[in-house]
């Protein structure tokens, strides 16, 4: 049988890898000016500290999500389905609440959830993670809503829509779920499985059902907006004017929720137009309580994150993507068996100043020139015994045709050249 990824994995392949690469660029260069600064917690963690984070009440689909194994000292590790719990264990693990605050962290990396794979969705993927940490107010939510915002529009997507959305104070929350479940529960028999079994748990998530039937239940039903107390109304208020002056765009997304219990008041999200079903590029919210869950001071928090694939998606579909990776400055083309050593000893030389590669046996010109055309390279220089005698190779611009002979200590200057 021919082997093959992982269901719900796959390989980014060389052609792939400059988009990806200018992603995290862009992201280090974006946060990097606002002081948001690189966090690398690992892979796994003690299982635990996801059990703390996701709250008692958090959708079952979230925990049988985890890919979670016992170590051979039968600790129970996980998989990181997401980035906070990680990042808030290690800013409390390393004192971090000693810092001036807002404390910016940023990550890059995979995030794992045994998920039913389709377009979009993956069970291997990968996120870019933002946490701002000790800051309580309104700023600090439009700070994290526009540097999202900043970093996409950087990597040049356009029509972004920020939707934005608030879940109210745990005691708001409460009482809606309160009125969701007198609401829906006399019409149970209606609502979709996973829509029942998250009225059980986590009512406000019903509003998050793709299922027709589901939202057409809940469609005249008061929404969390409706239904938020004033210290949250206010907070909702203050972000949005925020957004008003610096110039971006929003949404109210009254039934805009989140998964777990631990997020309150702002939720957001950014979609792209465009990719289909799975269009939220980035999602996020406030988690006032959580570093306190983790065993820290009561601290109050806000973060995002942006499904790196999906953005990927999104760039391709919007032509925004970048071109791949330019070929060798130039190609050396050996042609006799001494020359071959001979290419290899320049190219090592060479590559102190620019990308250069070499046949790796002996070639015909015609047939070292279309190497040289296929890997892209800007020139090709080709070296027999004439050349060695002279101590010079043949310099050839492939677009132009031009040929000249460069002694060997200008070949260089003369590779680095970029004829008009
Ligand atoms: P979440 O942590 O669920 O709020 O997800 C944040 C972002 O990560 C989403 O907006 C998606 O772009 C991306 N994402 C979440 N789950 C997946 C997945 N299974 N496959 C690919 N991207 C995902």
């Amino acid at each position: 049988m021919r082997s093959r990824a992982v269901k719900g994995t796959y390989d980014v392949l060389p052609e792939s890898t400059p988009a990806w690469r200018r992603l995290r660029s862009t992201t280090e260069t974006v946060l990097g000016r606002a002081g948001v600064r690189e966090i690398v917690p690992p892979i796994f963690e003690y299982s635990e500290i996801f059990d703390k984070s996701v709250g008692p009440s958090a959708d079952l689909v979230v925990q049988k999500e985890m890919y979670r194994f016992e170590d051979r000292g039968g600790r129970s590790l996980t998989l990181r389905p997401e980035f906070t719990a990680g990042v808030l264990r290690a800013y409390v693990e390393h004192g971090m609440h000693t810092r001036p605050t807002p404390v910016k962290l940023w990550s890059f990396g995979p995030a794992f959830r045994a998920e039913n794979v389709q377009r979009g969705r993956f069970r291997q993927f990968h996120q870019i993670n933002c946490e701002l940490l000790g800051a309580p107010g309104p700023l600090v939510d439009a700070e994290a809503i526009a540097l999202l915002h900043d970093l996409l529009q950087a990597l040049g997507l356009p029509d972004l829509v920020v939707a934005l959305g608030s879940v109210g104070d745990p005691e708001d929350r409460e009482a809606y779920n309160a009125y969701l479940r007198e609401a829906l529960e006399p019409r149970e028999h209606e609502l979709s499985d996973t829509s029942r079994e998250r009225l059980r748990l986590n009512p406000m998530r019903v509003l998050d059902s793709k299922d027709e039937g589901d939202q057409r239940l809940v469609a005249d039903l008061d929404t969390p907006l409706d239904r938020l107390g004033d210290a949250a109304r206010a907070h909702l208020d203050g972000v949005a004017a925020f957004l008003d002056a610096w110039g971006i765009a929003y949404e109210l997304a009254p039934s805009l929720v989140r998964g777990l219990d631990y997020y309150r008041r702002t939720a957001f999200e950014i979609h792209a137009q465009g990719i289909g079903a799975q269009s939220a590029l980035a999602g996020g919210g406030r988690y006032d309580g959580l570093v306190e869950s983790l065993g820290g001071p009561p601290t109050p928090g806000i973060g995002w994150a942006l499904g790196v694939e999906r953005v990927l998606d999104a760039l391709q579909e919007a032509g925004a993507a970048p071109a791949a990776d330019a070929g060798p400055a130039v190609f050396l083309v050996p042609m006799d068996a001494v020359a071959v050593g001979e290419a290899a000893a320049l190219a090592r030389r060479l590559r102190t100043d620019v990308h250069v590669e070499h046949a790796y046996t002996e070639r015909k010109p015609g047939k070292g020139l279309r190497d040289a055309d296929r890997a892209g390279a800007r020139y090709a220089a080709l070296r027999g015994a004439r050349e060695r005698e002279a101590g010079v190779w043949t310099l050839k611009h492939l677009a132009s045709g031009d040929q000249r002979e460069i002694p060997e200590a200008a070949m260089s200057a003369a590779v680095l050249e970029v004829p008009a």
